[in-house]
């Protein structure tokens, strides 16, 4: 018979957002007259920006014509597209690419599920707890996770971000290959310094190792001082891989693009005592299991750059950014520590002594009909926090804001 690959039966169900949506159908078939609004999506709620729409229209009707159709594209993305986010994502901030070096995609969680087939099957990886669960479970698929014991993978090296470390992971204690970064940080809502940034480029440098760096959240930076691209610090172009997407920059949850960065000075060991280059592994896994972002997301992801764009979107984004500053005042106005919201669309709460994450969760689900994720369920250093999100409309975020300021 058939064996399946038994990494998958490994595999831990994440029961987080299952048990939210039962505590919540509970509580609405118990008060039907309350409307309950969630300050726990994960998901944009505002409309493409006028100038997308219009950029989608004209590139369908561009593939109703003989003249303009366009079958299959380039497996790595079109030239326009990867033209512009080198332009406007990274020469503009001092930082010189090839286009062959930028990679377009339908999602950065595709391309930072998939990145790991281009490592050892033995690589030892390292993950901030807590942790987006894709790096660990696309990890656990291809067998590089252990065993799971005590809410761990014996096979992964957990690096915690908590209240007395800022969030930012200390170095490991072993030296692993891999090591996931994301900033700004889901769920805490942290940002790394450009010093901080420098000195975890440093150490994947003196000890050999990759960083992937997913950047899904960098259009929510706004502190000046703040990096937007690791290879804004010195040596990353020899150790790191940048994970970009439009969803939560332009509102592209529902219609798929993303890029990913990989310079062609990264190269590690070829198992034979000499190097090759990621950038041309990444290059032959695309083209044999990927057919490239259709031609009419490229178009559309293409005019987030043109003047219009860029102006919609950031007043869509200064929008999130409203809420978010609001949802961190009312949680300090009932006493609880309040970190992120500032660079990123998080909010992380510190719960405080008389509540853990799910205690929190039902205080607020019961007393005010708000809806918020346990911190918990994102890795063991997240208990005593529960995340907050600034993606929902404006009038819901205020009405919640009213009644937090009830319970104060
Ligand atoms: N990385 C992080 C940290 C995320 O939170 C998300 C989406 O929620 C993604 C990547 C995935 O982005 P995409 O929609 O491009 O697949």
């Amino acid at each position: 018979m058939t064996t399946c690959n038994t990494h998958f039966l490994a595999l831990r169900s994440s029961y987080l957002f299952s048990d939210i949506a039962r505590k919540v159908a509970d509580y609405k078939q118990a008060n039907p007259d309350k409307k309950v609004i969630s300050l726990g999506i994960g998901d944009v709620t505002r409309p493409l920006a006028p100038a997308v729409v219009h950029a989608l229209h004209a590139a369908v009707d561009e593939m109703g014509s003989t003249e303009h159709f366009r079958g299959y594209g380039p497996e790595q993305g079109y030239d326009f597209l990867r033209q512009a986010i080198m332009r406007h994502d990274y020469k503009a901030r001092g930082v010189a690419l090839e286009t062959d070096e930028i990679f377009i995609s339908d999602g950065a969680k595709s391309d930072l599920g998939n990145f790991q087939e281009l490592f050892d099957g033995k690589s030892l990886v390292a993950v901030t707890d807590p942790v987006y669960p894709v790096y660990v479970d696309s990890n656990v698929m291809s067998g590089r996770a252990g065993e799971f014991t005590d809410r761990k993978w014996s096979g992964i090296v957990y690096l915690p971000c908590v209240k007395s470390n800022n969030f930012v992971p200390d170095f490991p204690k072993i030296r692993p290959d891999i090591i996931y970064l994301c900033y700004p940080n889901n769920p805490t809502g942290a940002m790394l310094s450009r010093g901080a940034l420098q000195a975890w480029v440093d150490y994947a440098g003196r000890e050999g190792c990759v960083i992937l760096y997913d950047s899904a959240y960098e259009a929510f930076i706004q502190d000046p001082d703040v990096p937007h691209s690791i290879y804004e610090m010195d040596g990353a172009r020899e150790v790191a891989v940048e994970f970009r997407s439009f969803s939560k920059t332009a509102g592209f949850t529902g219609l798929r693009c993303a890029y990913t960065v990989v310079p062609k000075d990264l190269r590690i060991s070829n198992g034979k005592g000499g190097k090759t280059a990621l950038n041309a592994l990444w290059n032959r896994r695309q083209c044999t299991k990927y057919n490239g972002c259709p031609y009419i997301v490229q178009r559309a992801a293409h005019a987030v750059y043109s003047d219009e764009g860029k102006a919609q979107i950031a007043a869509v984004i200064q929008g999130y950014q409203k809420n978010a500053a609001l949802l961190r005042e009312a949680m300090r106005a009932m006493n609880l520590a309040v970190y992120g919201g500032i660079n990123a669309p998080y909010i992380w709460v510190n719960v405080g002594e008389k509540w853990d994450s799910w205690g929190f969760f039902d205080y607020l689900l019961q007393s005010a009909a708000l809806v918020c994720t346990p911190g918990a369920g994102f890795g063991t250093s997240g208990e005593g926090y529960v995340r907050l999100t600034a993606f929902g409309s404006s009038e819901d975020t205020l009405e919640a804001i009213q009644r937090m300021r009830r319970l104060a």
